[in-house]
């Protein structure tokens, strides 16, 4: 199967031909004919199949004939989160290039001024994110009865950050007879009752999922102590001792972490990046660019700046926290190994972690060996630099010295669900979207501050650390991935007089079963 036939405009294939691409993917293959007969599509996609390019070549070449009007977009396409939109636009720049269409962003962080002024000027795509979209309708800038196409992309996303109260607004914004393309990874019952309401017999797309992570990537996951500063200090070492890494994506579950994890690599001489919800978009736009290029070859993110993105091939991926769910700990694996190259997936994971580790081997349907040798670190006195801060807030928190958490602390309102036991109020996911981080959770140590206190007295008996002798005596050993650390640093990572020996995980690659 060729593009050409696929009945697809001359400009359209001759923009696809520029890119090099001469084959269809599937999602592309099956969706793209029925787009340009104008029928409904239920897409069920994820990333990396080619889905965006499914809706972008039919909508160009539908949007050959016919020309916008002020303040009434011809077509609407909502994604969950600003960087998904931002390369869907890309994808429009992309092939669209021979067109003269009015392409609009409209994302949080962003001026409303200049969005008003392009909406003034009339939009042939416009591309949004929910919350900014509905502020601008609110405003009265924007009118949707002129939208003929509607794209719904990552609706399984859109639910997972609280937004389907305002898919359904905007469905009952744009008209009825309208277009429908809607994309989703997962059916769950709620998407599930989002198509039957708003699709007009669809036709149904599915391709398989792109080749499972699991076989071509070694995952391992790597025994940590449960304060914070340890697991930085695993990761220093995780990172300066990896074999072959080229590049590596770090996530954590908060991006309060993502920012702390940040700052503290960056303070130990590490090139690194950050990406996360609360970050201004053109921070983000240039973390996740220099990242693109290889100028930072380290990122920490959260799930839900990294989800979907097009990211390039990365040789790691770091856990820096085990995931809640498991699906998001399929997703990030997903990273690296792409298209039958092999990568590292390491998992720290602490004693806190072991129902969401079991939950993920669930899912993978297999088991995640832990690495070898003594990777636990446990050092009271270690992160000289970085533990007193974090010291004084678990005090805090546990309602110690200090006063008690007010202000920012306290606000719950972006964490998960389940985590504040209530639902997730249009309001709020609509403030949420607007830094495009709804699903970032703060930190739930307040729930799990009983449990906690538990596991401290055990935590006191573990072993002392262990470190690499090798480094020890050889500092350039440390890989080009960051500088050297200067002396004092790597000297407050290590106990004095433990240079017991190199860890066997580091020598001896593990492969999990699948990738066997
Ligand atoms: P997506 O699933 O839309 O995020 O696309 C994943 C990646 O596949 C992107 O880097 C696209 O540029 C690329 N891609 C899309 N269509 C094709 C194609 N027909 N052949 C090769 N690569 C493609």
């Amino acid at each position: 199967m060729s593009f050409s036939n696929l009945g697809l405009s001359e400009k359209v294939l001759a923009a696809v031909a520029a890119t090099g691409y001469t084959t269809p993917t599937p999602i592309q293959e099956q969706a793209i004919p029925h787009v340009l007969a104008r029928k409904d599509v239920l897409g069920i996609a994820q990333t990396g199949t080619g889905k965006t390019a499914a809706f972008v070549l039919p909508m160009l070449t539908i949007l050959e004939k016919g020309r916008a009007r002020a303040r009434m977009p011809r077509t609407l396409i909502l994604e969950p989160t600003r960087e998904l939109a931002a390369q869907v636009k890309e994808n429009f720049d992309r092939y669209g290039a021979g067109q003269k269409l009015n392409v609009a962003l409209l994302i949080g962080g962003v001026s409303f001024g200049d969005q008003d002024a392009k909406l003034t000027r009339g939009v042939d795509v416009l591309i949004a994110t929910p919350g900014r979209l509905l502020d601008h309708t609110e405003r009265g800038g924007l009118l949707l009865t002129g939208v003929e196409l509607l794209v719904i992309d990552e609706a399984d996303r859109m639910l997972d950050m609280g937004f389907i109260p305002d898919i359904e607004r905007v469905c009952k914004l744009v008209p009825f007879t309208r277009q429908t393309l809607f994309f989703t990874a997962t059916m769950p019952p709620e998407i599930r009752r989002i198509t039957e309401t708003f699709l007009h017999n669809p036709q149904k797309v599915e391709v398989s999922k792109p080749a499972t992570a699991a076989v071509t990537v070694t995952q391992v996951q790597v025994p940590a102590g449960r304060e914070a500063h340890e697991k930085r200090e695993l990761l220093r070492r995780l990172l300066r001792e990896a074999k072959d890494l080229k590049n590596a994506i770090i996530f954590c579950n908060r991006k309060r972490e993502v920012a702390i994890v940040h700052k503290s690599l960056q303070k130990h001489g590490f090139s690194v990046g950050a990406l996360h919800g609360d970050m201004d978009q053109s921070a983000r736009t240039a973390a996740l660019e220099q990242f693109r290029k290889g100028e930072l070859p380290l990122l920490v993110a959260s799930d839900v700046a990294a989800r979907g993105l097009d990211i390039p091939e990365v040789s790691h991926v770091y856990n820096f926290d085990v995931p809640h769910h498991a699906d998001d700990y399929v997703h990030r694996i997903g990273r690296t190994g792409r298209a039958g190259r092999t990568g590292t997936a390491i998992s720290i994971v602490t004693r806190l972690d072991q129902k969401s580790m079991a939950a993920i081997e669930k899912l993978i349907g297999q088991s995640i060996p832990l690495a070898e040798g003594d990777f636990e670190i446990h050092t009271e006195a270690s992160d000289a630099t970085e533990r007193p801060r974090e010291a004084r807030g678990r005090e805090r928190s546990r309602g110690g010295r200090g006063k008690p958490q007010r202000g920012r602390d306290r606000d719950r309102s972006h964490e998960p669900r389940e985590a504040r036991g209530e639902a997730r109020h249009a309001s709020e996911a609509r403030h949420a979207s607007e830094a495009g981080h709804a699903s970032e959770a703060k930190s739930p140590s307040e729930a799990r501050q009983p449990a906690e206190a538990r596991h401290r007295s055990s935590d006191k008996r573990r072993a002392e650390p262990r470190h690499d002798a090798r480094q020890q005596a050889n500092p350039s050993h440390v890989p080009s991935i960051g500088r050297p650390e200067p002396r004092r640093q790597r000297e407050a990572d290590t106990e004095p007089g433990d240079h017991s020996h190199l860890p066997a995980f580091l020598l001896r690659p593990v492969r999990s079963p699948a990738g066997a």
